[in-house]
Protein backbone atom coordinates (compact mmCIF):
# COMPACT_ATOMS: atom_id res chain seq x y z
CA UNK A 1 0.00 0.00 0.00
CA UNK A 2 2.86 2.11 1.32
CA UNK A 3 5.01 1.05 -2.06
CA UNK A 4 2.02 2.17 -4.21
CA UNK A 5 1.69 5.55 -2.63
CA UNK A 6 5.45 5.95 -3.54
CA UNK A 7 5.02 4.58 -7.05
CA UNK A 8 2.24 6.75 -7.79
CA UNK A 9 4.20 9.92 -6.30
CA UNK A 10 7.24 9.64 -8.26
CA UNK A 11 6.48 10.24 -11.89
CA UNK A 12 4.67 13.26 -11.19
CA UNK A 13 7.70 14.45 -9.25
CA UNK A 14 10.00 13.03 -12.04
CA UNK A 15 7.83 15.09 -14.81
CA UNK A 16 8.22 18.14 -12.70
CA UNK A 17 11.73 17.86 -12.64
CA UNK A 18 12.28 17.70 -16.25
CA UNK A 19 10.16 20.08 -17.32
CA UNK A 20 12.71 22.13 -18.28
CA UNK A 21 10.58 24.83 -20.56
CA UNK A 22 11.72 28.40 -20.25
CA UNK A 23 9.81 29.93 -22.47
CA UNK A 24 8.41 33.14 -22.38
CA UNK A 25 10.77 34.31 -19.62
CA UNK A 26 13.53 36.38 -20.06
CA UNK A 27 16.97 36.13 -18.42
CA UNK A 28 20.11 38.69 -18.23
CA UNK A 29 23.51 37.04 -17.89
CA UNK A 30 26.33 38.50 -17.15
CA UNK A 31 29.70 38.13 -18.87
CA UNK A 32 27.66 36.10 -21.60
CA UNK A 33 30.77 36.73 -24.37
CA UNK A 34 32.12 34.01 -23.21
CA UNK A 35 33.49 30.93 -20.47
CA UNK A 36 30.56 29.97 -18.13
CA UNK A 37 28.38 32.85 -19.11
CA UNK A 38 28.40 32.34 -22.89
CA UNK A 39 27.29 28.61 -22.07
CA UNK A 40 24.90 29.53 -19.13
CA UNK A 41 23.24 32.00 -21.65
CA UNK A 42 22.98 29.30 -25.06
CA UNK A 43 21.60 26.96 -22.64
CA UNK A 44 18.99 29.64 -21.05
CA UNK A 45 17.99 30.48 -24.85
CA UNK A 46 18.04 26.97 -25.48
CA UNK A 47 14.97 25.97 -22.88
CA UNK A 48 13.49 29.12 -24.66
CA UNK A 49 14.39 32.20 -22.27
CA UNK A 50 15.03 35.62 -23.94
CA UNK A 51 18.41 36.53 -23.51
CA UNK A 52 20.02 39.83 -22.68
CA UNK A 53 23.70 39.22 -23.25
CA UNK A 54 25.59 41.42 -21.12
CA UNK A 55 29.62 42.42 -21.12
CA UNK A 56 32.25 44.83 -21.82
CA UNK A 57 32.99 43.26 -25.17
CA UNK A 58 30.29 44.05 -28.03
CA UNK A 59 32.08 41.84 -30.35
CA UNK A 60 31.51 38.51 -28.28
CA UNK A 61 28.55 39.26 -27.65
CA UNK A 62 27.25 39.41 -31.00
CA UNK A 63 29.22 36.16 -31.62
CA UNK A 64 27.16 34.18 -29.01
CA UNK A 65 24.03 36.68 -29.81
CA UNK A 66 24.14 34.86 -33.65
CA UNK A 67 25.04 31.09 -31.91
CA UNK A 68 21.64 31.98 -30.17
CA UNK A 69 19.55 33.36 -33.26
CA UNK A 70 20.99 30.09 -35.78
CA UNK A 71 19.23 27.69 -33.70
CA UNK A 72 16.11 29.83 -33.35
CA UNK A 73 16.27 31.69 -29.92
CA UNK A 74 16.35 35.28 -29.20
CA UNK A 75 18.65 37.33 -27.74
CA UNK A 76 19.92 40.85 -27.65
CA UNK A 77 23.69 42.24 -26.78
CA UNK A 78 24.00 44.89 -24.15
CA UNK A 79 27.33 46.11 -23.52
CA UNK A 80 27.80 47.22 -19.96
CA UNK A 81 30.63 47.41 -17.52
CA UNK A 82 29.06 45.66 -14.30
CA UNK A 83 31.11 47.85 -11.74
CA UNK A 84 29.84 51.44 -13.16
CA UNK A 85 26.03 52.39 -11.67
CA UNK A 86 24.86 54.55 -15.20
CA UNK A 87 25.75 51.46 -16.88
CA UNK A 88 24.02 48.92 -15.17
CA UNK A 89 20.79 51.34 -15.09
CA UNK A 90 21.01 51.44 -18.85
CA UNK A 91 21.76 48.01 -19.51
CA UNK A 92 18.71 47.31 -17.16
CA UNK A 93 16.32 49.34 -19.02
CA UNK A 94 17.98 48.23 -22.87
CA UNK A 95 16.64 44.40 -21.79
CA UNK A 96 13.42 45.44 -20.44
CA UNK A 97 12.57 47.64 -23.06
CA UNK A 98 13.41 44.55 -25.51
CA UNK A 99 11.37 41.92 -23.61
CA UNK A 100 9.21 43.88 -21.08
CA UNK A 101 9.62 41.41 -18.18
CA UNK A 102 12.68 40.00 -16.18
CA UNK A 103 12.53 36.27 -14.84
CA UNK A 104 16.05 35.45 -14.11
CA UNK A 105 19.21 37.49 -13.85
CA UNK A 106 22.60 35.65 -13.22
CA UNK A 107 25.36 37.85 -11.91
CA UNK A 108 28.53 35.54 -13.41
CA UNK A 109 30.63 38.93 -14.73
CA UNK A 110 33.84 38.32 -13.27
CA UNK A 111 37.39 38.72 -12.80
CA UNK A 112 40.72 38.35 -10.89
CA UNK A 113 44.16 39.07 -10.08
CA UNK A 114 46.21 35.78 -9.44
CA UNK A 115 49.15 36.75 -7.47
CA UNK A 116 50.41 37.17 -3.78
CA UNK A 117 48.94 39.44 -1.95
CA UNK A 118 52.22 42.14 -0.99
CA UNK A 119 52.42 42.21 -4.76
CA UNK A 120 49.00 43.41 -5.60
CA UNK A 121 48.19 47.03 -5.40
CA UNK A 122 45.15 49.51 -4.39
CA UNK A 123 43.64 49.80 -7.91
CA UNK A 124 43.81 45.91 -8.69
CA UNK A 125 41.88 44.93 -5.40
CA UNK A 126 39.44 47.84 -5.80
CA UNK A 127 38.84 46.55 -9.64
CA UNK A 128 38.32 43.01 -8.34
CA UNK A 129 36.11 44.19 -5.62
CA UNK A 130 34.03 46.80 -7.71
CA UNK A 131 33.35 43.93 -10.75
CA UNK A 132 32.76 40.81 -8.79
CA UNK A 133 31.38 42.41 -5.27
CA UNK A 134 29.62 45.95 -6.36
CA UNK A 135 28.67 44.85 -9.82
CA UNK A 136 26.21 42.23 -8.95
CA UNK A 137 25.08 44.30 -5.88
CA UNK A 138 24.21 46.83 -8.36
CA UNK A 139 22.83 44.60 -11.20
CA UNK A 140 20.54 42.74 -8.27
CA UNK A 141 19.25 46.73 -6.93
CA UNK A 142 18.17 47.57 -10.34
CA UNK A 143 16.65 44.74 -11.20
CA UNK A 144 14.72 43.35 -8.35
CA UNK A 145 11.95 45.78 -8.58
CA UNK A 146 11.01 44.08 -12.01
CA UNK A 147 12.10 40.78 -11.13
CA UNK A 148 9.44 40.92 -8.19
CA UNK A 149 6.65 41.09 -10.90
CA UNK A 150 6.49 37.73 -11.52
CA UNK A 151 5.29 35.01 -9.07
CA UNK A 152 8.49 33.29 -9.08
CA UNK A 153 12.09 34.71 -10.23
CA UNK A 154 15.59 34.07 -9.94
CA UNK A 155 18.97 35.91 -8.88
CA UNK A 156 21.76 33.05 -9.60
CA UNK A 157 25.06 34.82 -8.51
CA UNK A 158 28.43 32.95 -9.57
CA UNK A 159 30.61 32.15 -6.61
CA UNK A 160 33.71 30.25 -6.22
CA UNK A 161 34.76 27.53 -4.17
CA UNK A 162 37.43 30.35 -3.04
CA UNK A 163 34.40 31.96 -1.32
CA UNK A 164 34.73 29.01 1.07
CA UNK A 165 38.62 27.57 1.32
CA UNK A 166 41.31 30.57 1.07
CA UNK A 167 43.97 29.59 -2.49
CA UNK A 168 47.38 31.58 -2.24
CA UNK A 169 47.48 34.25 -5.00
CA UNK A 170 43.85 34.69 -4.69
CA UNK A 171 43.38 37.15 -1.74
CA UNK A 172 41.39 40.01 -4.18
CA UNK A 173 39.37 37.05 -5.89
CA UNK A 174 38.79 35.04 -2.55
CA UNK A 175 38.09 38.54 -0.85
CA UNK A 176 35.59 39.52 -3.54
CA UNK A 177 33.67 35.53 -3.63
CA UNK A 178 33.31 35.85 0.22
CA UNK A 179 31.95 39.13 0.29
CA UNK A 180 29.28 38.09 -2.82
CA UNK A 181 28.02 34.94 -0.37
CA UNK A 182 27.36 37.29 1.87
CA UNK A 183 25.78 40.04 0.18
CA UNK A 184 23.59 36.93 -0.94
CA UNK A 185 22.86 35.88 2.78
CA UNK A 186 21.40 38.93 3.65
CA UNK A 187 19.57 39.42 0.30
CA UNK A 188 18.22 35.98 0.56
CA UNK A 189 16.68 36.94 3.83
CA UNK A 190 15.38 40.25 2.69
CA UNK A 191 14.00 38.57 -0.03
CA UNK A 192 12.47 35.58 2.14
CA UNK A 193 8.66 36.70 1.66
CA UNK A 194 8.52 37.67 -2.00
CA UNK A 195 8.77 35.32 -5.49
CA UNK A 196 12.23 36.32 -5.85
CA UNK A 197 14.47 32.59 -5.17
CA UNK A 198 18.46 34.24 -4.38
CA UNK A 199 20.37 30.94 -5.22
CA UNK A 200 24.80 30.91 -5.04
CA UNK A 201 26.58 28.34 -7.10
CA UNK A 202 29.87 28.15 -6.07
CA UNK A 203 32.09 26.09 -8.49
CA UNK A 204 35.62 24.82 -8.55
CA UNK A 205 38.02 25.10 -11.86
CA UNK A 206 36.39 25.48 -14.91
CA UNK A 207 37.92 25.16 -18.19
CA UNK A 208 38.05 29.40 -19.28
CA UNK A 209 40.20 31.72 -20.19
CA UNK A 210 40.16 33.01 -16.49
CA UNK A 211 41.39 29.84 -15.17
CA UNK A 212 44.28 29.86 -17.67
CA UNK A 213 45.45 32.43 -15.97
CA UNK A 214 44.22 31.60 -12.25
CA UNK A 215 45.92 27.88 -12.15
CA UNK A 216 47.97 27.42 -15.19
CA UNK A 217 49.21 24.33 -13.22
CA UNK A 218 45.88 22.41 -13.63
CA UNK A 219 45.89 20.40 -16.80
CA UNK A 220 42.81 21.43 -19.13
CA UNK A 221 41.22 17.76 -19.11
CA UNK A 222 41.34 17.96 -15.13
CA UNK A 223 38.67 21.15 -15.23
CA UNK A 224 35.24 21.05 -15.29
CA UNK A 225 33.42 22.54 -18.15
CA UNK A 226 31.07 25.08 -18.26
CA UNK A 227 28.31 23.18 -19.33
CA UNK A 228 28.55 21.55 -15.80
CA UNK A 229 27.34 25.14 -14.05
CA UNK A 230 24.85 25.88 -17.20
CA UNK A 231 23.33 22.40 -16.14
CA UNK A 232 22.78 23.42 -12.37
CA UNK A 233 21.17 27.19 -13.50
CA UNK A 234 19.00 25.68 -15.55
CA UNK A 235 18.21 23.47 -12.91
CA UNK A 236 17.67 26.07 -10.36
CA UNK A 237 15.79 28.22 -12.38
CA UNK A 238 13.26 25.41 -14.20
CA UNK A 239 12.50 22.88 -10.70
CA UNK A 240 9.04 23.61 -9.34
CA UNK A 241 8.00 22.10 -5.57
CA UNK A 242 7.82 24.02 -2.06
CA UNK A 243 12.14 23.31 -1.35
CA UNK A 244 14.95 26.22 -2.01
CA UNK A 245 18.28 25.64 -2.56
CA UNK A 246 20.48 28.65 -0.98
CA UNK A 247 23.62 27.77 -2.35
CA UNK A 248 25.31 24.60 -4.74
CA UNK A 249 29.24 23.71 -4.59
CA UNK A 250 30.57 22.07 -7.42
CA UNK A 251 33.72 20.62 -7.58
CA UNK A 252 35.82 19.10 -10.33
CA UNK A 253 35.85 15.39 -10.22
CA UNK A 254 39.59 15.21 -8.99
CA UNK A 255 39.43 18.22 -6.85
CA UNK A 256 39.51 16.99 -2.59
CA UNK A 257 35.75 16.29 -1.65
CA UNK A 258 34.06 17.83 1.29
CA UNK A 259 37.30 20.87 1.81
P1 LIG B 1 35.97 34.57 -18.28
O1 LIG B 1 36.06 33.53 -19.33
O2 LIG B 1 37.12 35.48 -18.06
O3 LIG B 1 34.67 35.45 -18.59
C1 LIG B 1 34.34 36.53 -17.75
C2 LIG B 1 33.16 37.27 -18.33
O4 LIG B 1 32.89 38.40 -17.48
C3 LIG B 1 33.46 37.83 -19.71
O5 LIG B 1 32.33 37.76 -20.54
C4 LIG B 1 33.81 39.27 -19.43
O6 LIG B 1 33.57 40.08 -20.56
C5 LIG B 1 32.85 39.58 -18.27
N1 LIG B 1 33.27 40.76 -17.52
C6 LIG B 1 34.45 40.98 -16.90
N2 LIG B 1 34.47 42.20 -16.34
C7 LIG B 1 33.26 42.77 -16.61
C8 LIG B 1 32.69 44.02 -16.31
N3 LIG B 1 33.35 44.94 -15.61
N4 LIG B 1 31.44 44.26 -16.74
C9 LIG B 1 30.76 43.34 -17.46
N5 LIG B 1 31.25 42.14 -17.77
C10 LIG B 1 32.49 41.86 -17.36
O7 LIG B 1 35.64 33.93 -16.87
P2 LIG B 1 34.82 32.62 -16.45
O8 LIG B 1 35.80 31.64 -15.98
O9 LIG B 1 33.81 32.26 -17.46
O10 LIG B 1 34.11 33.18 -15.13
C11 LIG B 1 32.74 33.50 -15.05
C12 LIG B 1 32.37 33.62 -13.58
O11 LIG B 1 32.57 32.37 -12.94
C13 LIG B 1 33.22 34.63 -12.81
O12 LIG B 1 32.42 35.29 -11.87
C14 LIG B 1 34.23 33.75 -12.10
O13 LIG B 1 34.72 34.37 -10.94
C15 LIG B 1 33.39 32.54 -11.81
N6 LIG B 1 34.14 31.32 -11.57
C16 LIG B 1 35.00 30.84 -12.52
C17 LIG B 1 35.69 29.66 -12.26
C18 LIG B 1 36.65 29.07 -13.25
O14 LIG B 1 37.39 28.15 -12.85
N7 LIG B 1 36.68 29.51 -14.50
C19 LIG B 1 35.50 28.98 -11.05
C20 LIG B 1 34.62 29.51 -10.13
C21 LIG B 1 33.93 30.66 -10.41
P3 LIG B 1 34.34 41.43 -20.88
O15 LIG B 1 35.77 41.25 -20.51
O16 LIG B 1 34.09 41.62 -22.33
O17 LIG B 1 33.65 42.48 -20.06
Amino acid sequence: MRLAAVAQYLPERMSHMHEQSLAGKAAIVTGAGRGIGRTIALTLAEAGAQVALAARSGEELRSVQSEIEVKGGRAIAVTVDVSEEASVKEMVGTALAAFGRLDIVVNNAGVGVFQPLLETSVAEWDWVMAVNCRGSFLVCRETIPHLRLQPTSYIINIASAVAYRGYANQAAYGASKHALVGMSKALAQELRETGIRVHVVSPGGVDTEMIAQARPDIEADALMHPQDVADIVLFLVTRQGNAVIDQIRVRRAKAKPWD
